[in-house]
């Protein structure tokens, strides 16, 4: 278990990496529209397709991230046989959204921030370094920057700003660098969790038991010890931040 948490404790850097490869990118698809200054959106000539087809890129490079951090999981959980299986399974449908479809969601919230992000950007004459800086620094929440207090009350377009957010999707979680982080963390532990009782089917186990990966409190992971669990019952990991791990049982 300790080298798959060591495995999702790379996912941060891996997004933030990929943001850092693709937001100058996107930025530099706008630099011919800089004379626009506070009247930019990504709504001119074909720009809006380039910049989706830049986010459908990014989201597609941390889609395959995902899937080779999985792959180290699937090895250590000794089921290399099923990797593809397990590939399919880490990318199905929870709720109404397949892996991609939640990966693309949080690319659009970046979307309606970046749009804002960059006509700040050509107004305050910004390097795309130092914007690309100022957009990460900022990533938990783009509305406590000064340059976005600022940017309030001076008429921009961007639908971001002259909404003040207030256009911001329901349910969307702002951070986006912290929610695509949770989706990579979690599909890398499923991919283990998951790898380990089809293992465990293989061997001639009966069931499993959930031992708790850590002191911290959590009643939902505690409530899940202790019992035998029927293979075909997958539990783990329970929550995004679980580390529970589980154990074989033979019949006497
Ligand atoms: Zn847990």
């Amino acid at each position: 278990m300790q080298r798959v948490i060591d495995e999702m404790a790379k996912a941060k850097n891996d997004v933030e990496r990929r943001l850092r490869q693709y937001i100058p990118e996107i930025i530099r698809e706008c630099m011919a529209f800089g004379y626009l200054k506070k009247n930019f959106t990504f709504d001119v000539s074909d720009l809006s397709d380039r910049v989706n087809a830049r986010l459908i890129a990014l989201s597609d490079a941390i889609l395959d991230d995902i899937e080779s951090r999985a792959k180290w999981a699937i090895s250590y959980a000794e089921e290399e046989d099923d990797e593809e299986a397990i590939l399919l399974y880490i990318k199905r449908k929870i709720g109404e959204e397949d892996i991609v479809q939640r990966l693309d969601k949080h690319c659009s919230t970046l979307r309606y921030f970046l749009e804002g992000w960059i006509a700040i950007g050509m107004v305050n004459k910004l390097k795309e370094y130092e914007l690309t800086n100022n957009i990460l620094s900022y990533i938990d929440n783009p509305f406590a920057s000064p340059l976005w207090q600022e940017a309030f009350n001076a008429g921009y377009y961007s639908t971001a700003i002259r909404s003040r957010g207030y256009s911001y999707g329901k349910g969307n979680q702002r951070n986006v660098l912290s929610a695509l982080t949770e989706i990579e963390r979690y599909a890398i532990n499923e991919a283990f969790q998951y790898g380990r009782l089809l293992h465990y089917g293989k061997t001639g186990a009966i069931g499993y038991i959930i031992h708790r990966g850590s002191s911290y409190d959590c009643p939902h992971c505690d409530s899940n010890c202790g019992f035998v669990i029927p293979l075909n019952d997958i539990r783990l990991p329970q929550h995004n931040r679980c580390v529970c791990w589980s154990e074989p049982i033979f019949s006497q």
